[in-house]
């Protein structure tokens, strides 16, 4: 059987990154993958078909909302739903065969099928078994439901079938607040649905930083979606047109019932580890799932690493593919590395929301002195000619030394605004160097740059 210098196990963005890094290193590598495509949750079923629908949807509300204001005439704009279905599809199709076609630029063997390790070294993909020097497990994430409420993908959904209802339902419980939840709710409340979001906390987009989850909350709102927060969810059961979820209010333990076309279980993911043998190799686990690793990706046994969902951090693409990177470099001899400091998180919905680094909370938790610069986007003037003055730049420094110590920003094009504080924050960089940085005008950023002012001397057009 062949042998390779590498094989990783799953090919998301965590796995198919570092096969292509290992290779472009010097190494012989195979990337086994179970599913007809590569790409894993990411290209088929998370980040890129939901962003599509993201913009489907969002294209489809400024026409709704904003296209007359503009002088823009387009008659009543319709949704053809299956169209927007094949669109969704077209784009999963062309991401997913970008990435066979950069295997095959970088010589990375595709080994299809569902992997095992029936020992140390070695990978078994059907009746095949390969060995390798070090193995990568990069087999990401499922969704996970709670208990009571069975998901049978058609009414009682997870993000899989969210992505691909059969048609646009009415009325919508999306189960939990958090990114998926929201970004999903937002897809179908745009497109008609009245849709209900029921969390457990008492605040939306849990760890965000609590001033931009509330004006979240608010933006939210004015867009349709309605909120039962502070909500422990007892059950859901299937209906004949629908399904209905049992939840009690925290504050008072009175018991309620909602009930909808459609509920989405969005309450997280668990690490996908199964059908690997890592049990009978006494691989170390963690309580929650996830694999063990040390800071250099290594897991309990020798020659084993592990990476992306399927261990400890975010459960995001970026932070995967990092690390993707880095264990490859630490397999051909180099010095990989990931700063976990500076992870942005975007959440996709209009307006997009962004944070890097450490909220107001955290700080006040930390006993750290720090100050805030705020920036409204009604300063912005590129802003409010695309109706989207809502929102804000919020930075925060350290009293003493101005060092940027995270920023969090609800606005238009925020997940790429938050990337020069990311570069910043590497650079070790104060707010008065993203303050003193020329920007260009009209720009978004030209916000980011105003709430870096107003760390100092203040913003010039609050
Ligand atoms: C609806 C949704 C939206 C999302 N949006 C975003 C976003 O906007 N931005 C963001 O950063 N993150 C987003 N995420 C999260 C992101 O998709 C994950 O964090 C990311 O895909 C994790 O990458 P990974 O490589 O660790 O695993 P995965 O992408 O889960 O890939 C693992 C792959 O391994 C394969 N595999 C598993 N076991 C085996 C085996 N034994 N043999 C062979 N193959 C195997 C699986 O089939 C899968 O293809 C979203 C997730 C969802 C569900």
């Amino acid at each position: 059987m062949p042998t390779f210098d590498l094989i990783v196990i799953g090919a998301g963005p965590g796995g198919y990154v570092c096969a292509i890094r290992a290779a472009q290193l010097g190494l012989k590598v195979a990337c086994v993958e179970g599913r007809d495509t590569l790409g894993g949750t990411c290209l088929n079923v998370g980040c890129i078909p939901s962003k599509a629908l993201l913009h489907a949807t969002h294209s489809l509300h400024e026409a709704h909302q904003n296209f007359a204001k503009m002088g823009l005439d387009a008659g009543h704009v319709a949704v053809n739903w299956d169209r927007m279905q094949a669109y969704k599809a077209e784009v999963i199709g062309q991401n997913t065969k970008g990435i066979e076609f950069l295997f095959k630029k970088n010589k990375v063997t595709w080994l299809k099928g569902w992997a095992s390790i029936p020992a140390p070294g070695k990978v078994q993909v059907g009746d095949e078994v390969h060995e390798a020097r070090a193995i990568v497990i990069a087999t990401g994430s499922e969704p996970s439901s709670l208990p009571g409420v069975p998901v049978d993908e058609k009414v009682i959904v997870t993000s899989t079938g969210a992505l691909a209802l059969p048609a646009i339902p009415k009325s919508m419980v999306v189960i939990g607040a958090g990114v998926i939840g929201l970004e999903m709710g937002s897809v179908y409340a745009r497109l008609g649905a009245q849709v209900t979001v029921v969390e457990y906390l008492d605040a939306i987009t849990p760890g965000m930083d609590a001033e931009i989850a509330k004006a979240f909350q608010k933006i939210l709102q004015k867009q349709g979606l309605k909120f039962v927060l502070g909500a422990a969810v007892q059950g859901a059961e299937a209906t004949g047109s629908g399904a209905t979820v049992r939840y009690t209010l925290r504050k008072d333990g009175s018991a309620h019932e909602i009930a909808a076309d459609v509920v989405l279980v969005a309450t997280g993911r668990r690490p996908y580890t199964a059908g690997l043998g890592l049990e009978a190799l006494g691989v170390e686990m963690l309580p929650r799932g996830q694999i063990r690793t040390d800071d250099h990706f290594r897991t309990s046994l020798p020659g084993l690493y592990a990476i992306g969902d399927a261990i400890v951090g975010p459960m995001l693409a970026h932070k995967a593919e990092d690390e993707g990177v880095a264990v490859a470099e630490i397999i051909a001899g180099k010095h990989g590395h990931v700063n976990y400091g500076v992870i942005p998180g975007v959440v996709y919905t209009t307006p997009e929301v962004a944070s890097v680094g450490a909220t107001e909370e955290q700080l006040k938790e930390q006993g750290r002195a720090y100050k805030v610069g705020k920036f409204s986007f009604m300063g912005n003037g590129r802003a409010k000619a695309v109706f989207q003055g809502d929102g804000m730049v919020k930075m925060l420094a350290d009293k003493a030394t101005d060092r940027i110590l995270g920023c969090h920003i609800i606005g238009p094009g925020a997940g790429d605004l938050i990337h020069e504080v990311c570069v910043a924050m590497e650079f070790g960089a104060s707010a008065e160097d993203l303050a003193r940085t020329c920007h260009a005008h009209p720009t978004y950023s030209e916000a980011v740059r105003e709430a870096a002012l107003a760390c100092g001397d203040g913003a010039i057009h609050a």
